[in-house]
This record gives C-alpha cells, structure tokens and sequence, in this order.
C-alpha cells in the first residue's frame, strides 16, 4: 500500500524525520533544520490549560429521544414530539483533581451534556448528584481552593476541606451524599446525574415552569467500596474512562431515563425554602418525576484531544423554551463557563467542530484568535442594515420574570435550614450504610485538630442525633 508522504506542518515535503542537521557529525545542531524547530516549538505547545475544576474527564456521542410529550411544559424543538431523536455529546469527570488523577477519587462527577439541537447548542452541565456544596458562587474559588493543593506544601490536605466545611454548613447536604456510597461511584455508566440547579421551560403560550433534571442510570446504581477504589487508583487511574470505552466499543450502549421536576411560576412562591438554592432537593412526594426521554451515548471520540479535551460547555447555551433562573450558583456559573473557554480556548471555541451547532450560525461576530472557517467571507458585519443579513425573531424572546426586592449582598444563612434535607438522606440509608458513611467521614475527618472534628460531629447532630453518636464512636476508635 501507498503510504502519504510526510511533510511539515506548511505541507513542504520532508526529507529527514529521523537525524537532525548537524554541523559534522558530532554536531553541534543548526537552526535552519525546520522540521527539527517545528517538531519542538509544536511540542511545547501541546497542551493547553486544564481546566481549574472538571480537569480529568472522559466523554462520547450518542442521541436522545424523547419517550413523553411535555410540549405543555416547553417549545424547545428538542421535545418537538415523541420519538425524536436529537445528537448529543457526553462528559463526565471528577472534580478537584488534576488531568493525571485518579478516576476513583471520593469526589462529585461532573455529568455534562451537550445536545446539537434544531435550534443551537443546548448544554445541560451538571453532576452526579442533585445538590452542590455551595449556594452562592462569590464562595465557589474559596471552597475549590480546599479541596486543591495546600499553598505550602504543594499536598492535598483533608485538614483545609474540614477546616473550611466546619464553618459552612450549608455543605452539609453534599457532605452526607459525598461521603456516602455514592460517593465513590462505580465507574461512570451507574450513576444517576441531574441538572441541579433549577432552570425553567416555557410553553408557546409564554407560561414558565421552573423545573429540575434527572438523568437515572439504566445500568442500575452500582458504587466502589473505599479499599476497591483505593486500589484502583494505584493499579488503573483511567479505571472510569475504560469502562465507559469499553462498553460503547462493545456495543453495550449505556442509557439513563430523563425526568423532570416541575413547579408552577407562581408556586415557588409559596415554598418554604428558597427553590433557587443549590444545597436543596424538591422533595419527590410532592414533585414527582415526569419522564421525557432517555439518553444513549453510542460513538466513542475519535480523538481524545480534539473532542474530550476540547469539547467547551456552558449552561447559557439555551434554546427558545428552556431558560435560567435566578439560582445564584447558576447565574454564576452562566458567566464563569464561557470565560474559562476564551481563555482555554480562545474566542472562537464555539467554531470548533465538537462544539460547533449543528443547526446554520449567522451572527455579526467576527475575528478574533484562530479564526479558522471562512469567517463570513464578504458578507458585510453590522446591523441594522438594508443588505439582508441575518435578523432577530422576537416571537422567541423569552416570557418576562418579575423581580423584586432591594439591592444588598444578602446574608444566605439566616433562617436557612442546612440540616433537615441531610438527614432526610442519612435516615433513608441502611444500617450498613449508615457505619459506612460514619467510618468514611472518620477516615478524613481524624487527622484534624479536636476543634475542628467537634464543630463537625456538632454539625452531623444536627442532620441526625444518630450520626453524631456513630461519627463520635468512630473517631474515639481512630
Ligand atoms: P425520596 O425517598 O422520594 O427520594 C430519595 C432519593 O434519594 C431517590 O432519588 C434515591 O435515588 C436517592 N438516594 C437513595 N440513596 C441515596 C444515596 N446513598 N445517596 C444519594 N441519593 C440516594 O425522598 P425525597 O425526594 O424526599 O428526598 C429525600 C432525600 O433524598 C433528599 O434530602 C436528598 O438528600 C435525597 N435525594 C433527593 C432527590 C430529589 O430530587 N428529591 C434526588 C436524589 C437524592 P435513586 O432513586 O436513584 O435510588
């Protein structure tokens, strides 16, 4: 077989990948061997930043289908009608360790989705559990840096997380699904995901619903035991992204049932927590989930650089009929994903073929950094104008939301119960269950100083008495 010629990056034939050119045979080496400078200024430049959070995932294509007409809930074309079939591409990822870390840390998955819909890029980036540790994203840098490497010693520390958490208790919800069994989910396909945030939908009438997103596993819930994970991060710490590349190479295609929650506009003033707050849960018994589809991932990425570590979500990427609300940690995070792209990635990410909308882009942005389509060629670049570009369809403009309230940088502790959803949780574990966590928190709690461990077990009393009792008994015997 014919095999391509080798060239430089400019596509000038080469002659020598083998030896440099040297002065005499000793050398030393000449500056005018191009494909010798080429090769190692390229390679400087292979890797981009990592992601500050999220840095180590693994991903893959495949399709969702809607199972359930929830049109009265949302014109997104996306749920246009049963049977639908919409293109989407997968990430999943841990959180607080680097691009080299293991899969099996104790730590929330990242569970984003990215779905090539008729009208544009919807990202749904959320994670493996319906909570998160924080409610207010002016806390989100201080939180990371804990759970990041100690600015001395260059080591992770459990002792700065519990420093940190003792005084936050709104971390407590994430805490006790964290240090739970499903803390240490058993590679990626059997775990559930959801939005977490509450977002909202509307209707072709301009009714709002506020609503939350759920992603059940079809595999089934199935978590690691802390040694078996332990072990795993010596033996296999890519132990997740095989399995997950495994089963779609072998056709054992994993699916998760989408549901939703929905709440009325005018209901969720009647809640008595604030419905927006990210450390909470709808409880099921009263919004109970409604099935809308199911998600397939099918098709492994090619290229791991090209699609996984390229691959750019961010939650304002929404659709007419799905929309935002005011959750703080969304609001920032509706700001905070775009820019760590640009800065990844350079502003014209959104041109690159995995993050690229399937459906026609016509807008007046131009330029910038790695401009590498035709960038709109000679179709003149402002609006109004009279030469037929592009125009706005106001049919699609989002129903309006009323705010009210004074501006202030609101205290989100007062009178927020931080405890009773937590120990809705502990109380639903089995006796097992409920050693384990005990013995996990132990486990990480032990090596800080009494202080700290005391505003802990005080903090898990008040979640459950029993969880105190258990956490103090384990902590004795450390
Ligand atoms: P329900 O009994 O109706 O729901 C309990 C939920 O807890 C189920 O979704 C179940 O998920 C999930 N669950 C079971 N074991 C664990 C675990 N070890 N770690 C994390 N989740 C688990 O009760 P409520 O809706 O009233 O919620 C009670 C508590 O359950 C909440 O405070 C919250 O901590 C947790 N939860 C609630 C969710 C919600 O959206 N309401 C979602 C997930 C958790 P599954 O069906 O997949 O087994």
């Amino acid at each position: 077989m014919k095999k391509d010629r080798l060239t430089t990056a400019s596509g000038i034939p080469d002659a020598q990948n083998q030896h440099s050119q040297t002065a005499g045979e000793r050398g030393p080496v000449l500056i005018q061997d191009l494909q010798l400078i080429e090769k190692l200024a390229h390679f400087n430049r292979e890797r981009i930043p990592e992601r500050v959070v999220h840095a180590k995932g693994f991903g893959a294509y495949g399709k969702f289908t809607v199972t359930n007409d929830i049109t009265k809930y949302s014109c997104a074309k996306i749920f246009e009608n049963v049977g639908k079939e919409t293109e989407l591409f997968a990430r999943f990822s841990t959180v607080a360790g680097e691009k080299g870390y293991a899969d099996t840390d104790r730590d929330p998955r990242g569970f984003a989705v990215k779905f090539y819909t008729d009208d544009g890029i919807w990202d749904l980036v959320g994670n493996n559990t319906p909570v998160f540790f924080e409610r207010d994203p002016l806390k989100f840098p201080d939180f990371i840096h804990t759970q990041k490497r100690d600015p001395e010693t260059g080591r992770k520390d459990p002792r700065r997380m519990w420093h940190y958490w003792s005084l936050s208790p709104e971390n407590m919800h994430q805490l006790m699904i964290l240090f739970s069994d499903r803390g240490l989910p058993d590679g990626f396909r059997h775990m559930n995901g959801y939005g977490s945030h509450t977002f909202s939908l509307w209707n072709k009438d301009k009714e709002r619903f506020w609503v939350k997103f759920h992603f059940k596993t079809d595999q089934g819930i199935k978590n690691l035991m802390p040694e078996e994970a332990e072990k795993l991060a010596g033996t296999n710490p890519d132990y997740a992204g095989e399995d997950l590349f495994k089963a779609i190479e072998q056709e054992n295609f994993p699916k998760w049932n989408v549901k939703i929650q929905v709440v009325p506009e005018e209901e969720a003033e009647q809640f008595d927590f604030n419905p927006f707050d990210l450390t909470k849960v709808w409880p099921h018994g009263k919004y109970p989930l409604i099935d809308v589809g199911v998600m397939e991932l099918n098709r492994n990425p090619e290229n791991y650089f090209a699609e996984v570590e390229q691959v750019a979500f961010s939650p304002n990427n929404m659709p007419p009929g799905i929309g935002a609300s005011p959750d703080k940690m969304l609001q920032g995070r509706l700001f905070a994903y775009g820019d760590a792209h640009r800065y990844r990635l350079g502003s014209n990410y959104q041109s690159l073929p995995v993050n690229k909308s399937k459906s026609e882009v016509n807008t007046y942005q131009r330029d910038g950094k790695m401009r590498f389509d035709g960038n709109y060629g000679s179709m003149d670049n402002y609006e109004p104008n009279d030469f037929n570009g592009p125009t706005e369809n106001n049919d699609l403009t989002e129903p309006p939301l009323k705010i009210s309230g004074n501006v202030d940088h609101y205290n989100s502790h007062k009178g927020n119960d931080d405890y009773s959803q937590a120990g809705d949780l502990y109380r639903l574990f089995t006796e097992d269950q409920k050693d384990r966590i005990a013995q996990n928190i132990a486990a990480s709690l032990g090596s800080s100083s009494k202080e700290v461990q005391q505003r802990m077990i005080g903090h898990f009393e008040k979640c459950d008495q029993d969880l105190g009792t258990r956490l103090t008994k384990e902590l004795n015997d450390h």
